[in-house]
């Protein structure tokens, strides 16, 4: 039941007409139609009356009101899918998009929607070419396979693999590898949906190569490692590793795909990353066929990328699966583009962004996070305390999960909102701004910000901490 002063509240509202008659209102109908701003004033109006009848709004003001519409009718005619400042400091945030694209990369998808490609047509003869062309050669020369093949993404992968290697087989996979990589891509939901049947070996911590050799039977059509990119166990283990399965499947005549996940085509320990396995030495190791993707570590478009031996990858490209799961131009010319980073490892840390916030020196995090501070502290004054803290970044998308990259934050407590009325302010912004919350601050990890992101940075923090 509402009160009587709710009630008078709601008589104060004010009606969809004299809504459209305010100036400021008005105005609209210059760049949008009339149904688009009623839907607005009466969105607005629903929500009012539903905040005073939960006792959220104690007061009309038309003001508000008015600003309320403003912001609705840009934001319903504004895109759906907008550009987000990511200041969580997770490299590869799955929720805001994984990798950034190079350059080159973004200059290549650029020109394939203007215009025509060759996408499936092979210009020295004029005869009808394939969509993999493109990449097949530059993954076959940085990985050292012998052919290759790309889909949409690696669960698809994973699935096409599966489905034509092992179709109505058994796949031997350690009982320390059955992964979940979020979503619902478990790896025995993904066997049975490809049509094969797991079978586990080993245990938790620990399987043997004999633990594997004991599950052969006449059925058995694959072995599978996985790689546990999102998950570490620690202590008392023992993984069989892919060479061992590799000689294992030599004398018993099976096949070995290895599912790397983030696919690592550099070393990155040398700047106090962990250790990960790359495609070529898995290549090199012997697994007949090699999954990973293109939006982790590697730095490209969402793609899932096969490498191996021709024999099989030729049974996947003829699996009517491959057409259902197959790549558009947009991803062929993004990780065409991609892969030429590759190809010059002088400036490949530098031209992919993934690459490049990973290798980051600490020095340069700190000096930019310093900066930022300084300048935010200058503009805000005293609507928020500013500091300069020392902090871990994530790389995130499932990948490197123990990792502790060492970075610069800028700790900002605002002074006369609380942080939350902040965060929603900042997420609500344009451009939106994304950072982490922690004991009555919002931290601004200097990491993952992009070189043009510090001017709207702090006009956004502005406004927000201005919002009421
Ligand atoms: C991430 C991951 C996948 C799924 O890759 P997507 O490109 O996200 O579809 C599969 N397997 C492993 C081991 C992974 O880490």
């Amino acid at each position: 039941m509402a009160g009587s002063e709710q009630i008078a509240l709601l008589r104060e509202l004010p009606a969809v007409d004299e809504m459209l008659r305010q100036p400021k209102i008005n105005d609209l109908l210059l760049n949008h139609s009339r149904t688009e701003i009623v839907e607005a004033v009466r969105k607005v109006l629903d929500e009012m009356r539903a905040g005073i009848l939960s006792g959220k709004i104690p007061a009309v003001d038309m003001e508000g009101i008015v600003d309320n519409v403003l912001h609705t009718v840009k934001q319903s005619a504004g895109p759906n899918l907008r550009a987000v400042i990511n200041a969580t400091g997770v490299i590869l945030h799955t929720n805001l998009g994984r990798a950034l694209l190079s350059d080159r990369a973004r200059q290549a998808v650029a020109r394939v929607s203007e215009g025509y490609c060759n996408l499936e047509i092979d210009l020295n003869t004029g005869k009808r070419g394939s969509r993999y062309s493109a990449l097949e050669g530059l993954l076959t020369k940085l990985t050292g396979a012998e052919d290759a093949l790309v889909v949409n993404n690696n669960a698809s992968a994973v699935l096409l693999a599966l489905g034509t290697l092992a179709r109505g087989k058994e796949v031997i996979v350690s009982r320390g590898q059955l992964v979940e990589i979020g979503g619902s891509f478990r790896i025995p939901e993904v066997m049975a949906q490809s049509g094969a049947r797991l079978v586990e070996v080993g245990t938790t911590n620990k399987t043997y190569p004999r633990d594997y050799e004991a599950a052969i039977t006449e059925e058995t059509g694959l072995l599978l490692n996985v790689h546990t990119s999102n998950y570490r166990i620690v202590g008392f283990t023992r993984e069989t590793t892919v060479e061992e399965l590799v000689q294992l499947g030599g004398r018993y005549s099976l096949p070995v795909m290895s599912d790397l996940g983030s696919g690592f085509l550099v070393d990155l320990s040398p700047y106090g990353l962990p250790q990960e396995p790359t495609v070529q030495e898995t290549v090199k190791a012997g697994a007949d066929v090699v999954t990973f993707s293109g939006d982790k570590l590697l730095g490209g478009p969402q793609a899932g990328i096969i490498v191996g031996k021709k024999h099989f990858i030729d049974k996947m490209k003829k699996n009517p699966l491959t057409r259902a799961v197959r790549i558009d131009k947009f991803t062929v010319a993004a990780l065409e583009a991609t892969l030429r980073e590759y190809l010059h490892p002088d400036r490949v840390l530098q031209n992919v962004p993934t690459l490049r916030m990973l290798t980051e020196p600490l020095t340069s995090l700190h000096q930019k996070a310093r900066q930022l501070a300084e300048i935010i502290a200058g503009k805000v004054g005293d609507m928020a305390e500013v500091a300069f803290e020392e902090g871990v970044s994530r790389v995130g998308g499932g990948a490197m999960p123990t990792a502790d990259l060492p970075t610069g934050l800028v700790r900002v407590t605002p002074r006369n909102i609380p942080v939350e009325r902040l965060v929603t302010s900042l997420r609500l912004g344009e451009p939106a701004v994304v950072g982490r919350v922690q004991e009555g601050s919002l931290l601004l990890d200097v990491r993952t910000l992009q070189k043009n992101d510090t001017e709207p940075l702090v006009q956004a923090l502005l406004q927000a901490l201005q919002s009421q």
